[in-house]
């Protein structure tokens, strides 16, 4: 059975979209975060980084994995 599709080749086609959240810190929801280490697994496609939350008041230092 066949469905009728937009052609492929079409600048209006419409495409999928997720949304991707901002990290915030875990204690305070701050999304100011920096990064101060990071490390790629490419056969995985997986990365990891250390940040620490920029609010003054905060601190807090904890790990972004992105799978
Ligand atoms: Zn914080």
């Amino acid at each position: 059975m066949k469905h009728a599709t937009q052609p492929s080749n079409s600048p209006r086609r419409v495409l999928e979209q997720i949304t991707m959240q901002r990290p915030r810190c875990p204690r305070c929801s701050s999304p100011r975060l920096r990064k101060y280490r990071s490390l790629v697994n490419r056969d995985e496609g997986t990365a990891v980084s250390w940040v620490y939350c920029e609010n003054e008041a905060c601190r807090h230092r904890f790990k972004i994995i992105f799978d």
